[in-house]
This record gives structure tokens, sequence and C-alpha cells, in this order.
């Protein structure tokens, strides 16, 4: 793992294809790798969100005149600039989120598939024709809704951004991002790859800032849109101002993502998987297992389990979490499980790596014996933690699973065909995997959870977002008088 050792210069918003400095207060960028100062951030306020909005409103002309096919042109040179890039945008993910190398080429890797994916748009986007009346023809097409803004977390600083920047612009809107405070950097390099791709100016902006950024975008008259990823207890603010505004909104939020293990699971494959899905990116993806059910006489792919979790070396092959306050609230969680009587099989409290003893790092850790009315069992942790209940048959898993106010991700871990059926068709989850411990859907696949995971009635990326990011159009038509209209005519 590398040292956080450069020093950026200060983040910039992004307005109408400038950097532009501006009077607003800052405040500093951490690198969780070693806690220390890599960069400052502006706070922006309402004025600069309505200039960036105004430079936004006024490429939407041009840029919504081009057709799908030459927008996408693009997208293409952006995707290059991706790939060539991939190394130094890598590394800069590593450097402000804490991820380890490894999981930040993966992102930089998915944000490239996100890419490619705005390309073939014009290949899925089909207007529909039918003669519906002798002479008379009805037509659906796909308009931009205009200016749209997304707000984004800190976990993937990189790949959520390409959530929605490649469709919503290919798709001939304009926008406004308003990238994770925390982690600022990695939407300034797309914003500058964007304009080495040619995207004229104002049509992507960045305006860097916190809770009264996210406010002023939920309130201004001019976006008509807006999507946000982040904590459930946010998106529920954003999604009831930005629709309380009257604008389309699609708000994700977090989760407590579910794996039920029945006994007969293949025992290596599922302690791997598991083991992955709880500490993969520091246990900080929307798509961890943070609770797993084990069902029945299930001791020994927890034992193996375990064997697998401490394989996992912090500042290895582990990242670091976000901030000293999201370590204290992780190890929290722990000692709370443990005075309320749950066992503690690995311990990732107190951990130190070695060249790196600022950095806020929490080892893997596995906990038995949680009973689903403990904190640990319902809240997100968001941390490289499982918490393990036991339950005696299937239902009685699917019960506790289906208890979550979360539903984003579930996984069921068997090699009984019908019994993975049976969980699939049952667990109240938008992603589900069948032997596979972080079931994200893969584009054209799109991404979505269910309950509190979600807001909305789209998904964010893939097919489902094209309803999101555009209005449709029905035309009807009819040019032979001698056709006899044979209704409402
Ligand atoms: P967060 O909710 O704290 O912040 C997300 C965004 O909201 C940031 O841009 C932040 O500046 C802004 N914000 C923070 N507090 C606000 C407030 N009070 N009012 C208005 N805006 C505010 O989330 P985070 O800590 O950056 O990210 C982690 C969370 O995101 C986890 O809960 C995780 O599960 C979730 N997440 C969900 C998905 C998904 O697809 N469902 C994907 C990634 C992350």
């Amino acid at each position: 793992m590398s040292s956080a050792d450069t020093k950026y210069p200060k983040a910039q918003n992004y307005i109408n294809g400038q950097f532009t400095s501006n009077d607003n207060p800052t405040m500093d960028v951490f690198s969780p790798l070693d806690g220390s100062t890599i960069g400052a951030v502006p706070l922006s306020k309402g004025k600069t969100l309505d200039e960036a909005v105004a430079a936004a409103k006024n490429a939407f002309p041009a840029w919504s005149g081009l057709t799908l096919k030459e927008r996408v042109q693009f997208f293409f040179k952006f995707r290059t600039l991706l790939e060539v890039n991939k190394d130094e945008l890598s590394l800069l993910v590593h450097r402000e989120n804490g991820k380890t190398t490894g999981e930040a080429a993966a992102e930089v890797s998915k944000g490239i598939e996100l890419c490619e994916f705005a390309c073939s748009l014009p290949q899925i986007i089909h207007d529909e024709i039918q003669e519906v009346s002798r002479g008379v023809e009805c037509r659906t097409s796909h308009h931009p809704v205009g200016i749209v803004a997304c707000i984004t977390p800190f976990n993937f600083p990189h790949m959520v951004p390409l959530w929605t920047i490649p469709n919503a612009l290919a798709l001939g809107n304009c926008m406004v991002l308003k990238p994770s405070e925390m982690v600022p950097l990695s939407a300034i390099r797309i914003a500058e790859l964007l304009k080495e791709a040619g995207i004229p100016d104002g049509v992507f902006n960045i305006v860097h800032g916190d809770k009264e950024i996210v406010e002023a975008i939920c309130d201004h008259p001019d976006i008509e849109a807006v999507s946000f990823v982040g904590s459930t207890r946010v998106a529920k603010i954003v999604y009831q101002r930005a629709t309380h505004n009257l604008k389309r909104c699609i708000a994700l939020g977090g989760a407590k993502n579910h794996l039920i293990v029945l006994p007969d699971a293949h025992v290596q494959m599922t302690a791997s998987n598991v083991a992955a899905s709880m500490s993969g990116c520091a246990g900080q993806r929307c798509m961890a297992a943070s609770a797993m059910v084990a069902v029945g006489k299930s001791d020994h792919i927890i034992d193996e389990l375990c064997k697998e979790a401490r394989k996992i070396v912090p500042g290895k092959n582990l990242g670091s979490v976000i901030s000293l306050e999201a370590k204290a609230r992780i190890e929290r969680y722990i000692d709370e499980a443990e005075a309320a009587g749950a066992k503690i099989l690995v311990d990732g409290r107190n951990t130190n790596v070695a060249g790196h003893e600022n950095g806020y790092y929490v080892g893997p850790t596995i906990i038995d014996h949680v009973s689903p009315d403990m904190a640990i069992a319902q809240e997100e942790v968001f941390g490289p933690v499982i918490a393990i209940m036991r339950a005696n048959n299937v239902d009685e898993a699917l019960k506790i699973e289906n208890n979550s106010k979360y539903g984003n991700a579930a996984a069921v871990f068997t090699q009984n065909g019908s019994m993975a059926k049976y969980v699939t068709q049952h667990a109240s989850a938008g992603m589900v995997g069948v032997n596979i411990g972080v079931p994200v859907p893969r584009e054209p696949f799109s991404f979505g959870g269910w309950n509190e995971s979600k807001f909305g009635v789209n998904d964010i990326t893939g097919k489902s977002s094209v309803e999101f990011f555009t209005k449709v159009k029905k035309t009807t038509t009819k040019w032979n008088p001698e056709d006899k209209t044979n209704w409402m005519s």
C-alpha cells in the first residue's frame, strides 16, 4: 500500500469548462491511508450553484440538438482516455478513499464499462412506431429532461459519478455534479478528461460542497432531475425535498445485506466469497455482506470463513475506512454487540498498520451468535464486519432477512437449486445473488435496491436509467386526406 505523500492543489469548482476560484470557505481533504492532509475543497454557496446551472442552461440547446449518435462519439473518446489514464486514476482513488490499489483499479474498470454502455445507447434506444388507425401513425421518441444534478457519496469517488455522467449526457442532458466533500479529487480528473474528450463547455459542471449545496440543488428552479447516492438518512431528505419541488428524483440509500448460508453450501467457495464480500473496500460498499444467517449445522462453514478472514491483512489486502469517526463508529458497534452477549470470532479492533500509524484501519471482524434485535444486526455498520445469526430453517432465515428495513442486496449459498430459487423468490431485496457475495448486476442490467435502499421508481444505471434521464414524446401523424380516420377524427 503506497503512502499518501502527494499533495493536490486546492479543489476548484468546474463551471462552463473552467476551474474557478471563488471566495467559498474550504475544508481539508485527508487521506485515510495515513491521516495526512492531501488537499482542500470549497464548501460552495448557492451563488456558485446559480453560475453552474446558468452555464448548463446555456449549453443545453446546442448539446441536446445533436443526435444521440453524435453525442456518444465523445464517450468513445472519453472511454479511451479512462483506459490510457487508468493507473493514475486508480492511484487517486486509492489515496483519497483509502481502498487498496487493486480495488481502486477495479473501480476504474467499472467506470469504463459504464462508459461502454453509454456508447451502446444508439443500439438500445429505438423509437416505436405503429399504424394505429388506417393512415395514422403513432410514434414515441426520447428527449432529454434538461439540467440534471447528481449527488454522490465517498465510497466510490470515480465509479458512482460515472453511474450517471455518461448516460445522462449522452441522452442530451447537461449536468451539475456535487461530489462527496470527503473525496473531491477523482471528480476533478473526470472533468479534465471530459474536456479532453471534447465535451462542450457548460455541458458538465462541478460544484463542491456539503449539506448547504445539496439543499440548494433540491430547491433550484432550473434543475429538472436529481439523482442521489448516499445514506438512507440523507436519501430521504433529498427525495422529499426534490419531489416537494416537483423534480424527478432517484435517491439510493444505505444497506444491510444478508447472506443466507445453507449447510450444504460448497465450503471453500462460500467462505472465500463471504470473506471477500464483507471486507472488500473495507466493507464500505452498499453491496457488502454485513449479516450472515447460518441455517442448521453450518459451523464447518463458519470455521472456514474465520480462516479466510485471518488471511486478510490490513494495509496489504485490506484498505482503510474513510475517517477516524468511521473507525470509532465501527468499533463501537463491535463493543456493543460483545457487551450484549455476541461472540467475537475474529477481532479487527485496535488495528495498527506499521508505517501508517495514523491511518484509519479496522481489521476483518466476525461476530457470531448475534440476535436479530441487536443494533449490529439491524443497522448499517459500513466496515469490514459481519454479524452471524443462526436459524433452524430457511423460512426462519428469510424472516430475518425480510425484517430488515433495507433491501439493497441478498444472497443464498447452497448447492440445491430449488432452495436457491426459493430464497431468490422470497428475499426482499432488489439485487440477489446465488453463490455470489456481491451480486452487482453488470451492464446492461440496471442497479437499484428495494425498500429503504432506494426511493424513486427507476434504477440508476443500465436500461432503466434511460427512463429516468429522458422524457417520452408521443407523436400521432396523418398525411393522406383519403385515409378515413376511424376513431377520434
Ligand atoms: P452521505 O449520505 O453522508 O453523503 C452523501 C452525499 O450527501 C454527499 O455528497 C454529502 O455531501 C451529502 N450530504 C451529507 N449529509 C447531508 C445532509 N444532511 N443534507 C444534504 N446532503 C448531505 O453518505 P456517505 O457517507 O458519503 O456514503 C456512504 C453511504 O452511501 C452508505 O450508507 C452507503 O450504503 C451509501 N451508498 C449507497 C449506494 C447504493 O447504491 N444504494 C451506493 C454507494 C453508497
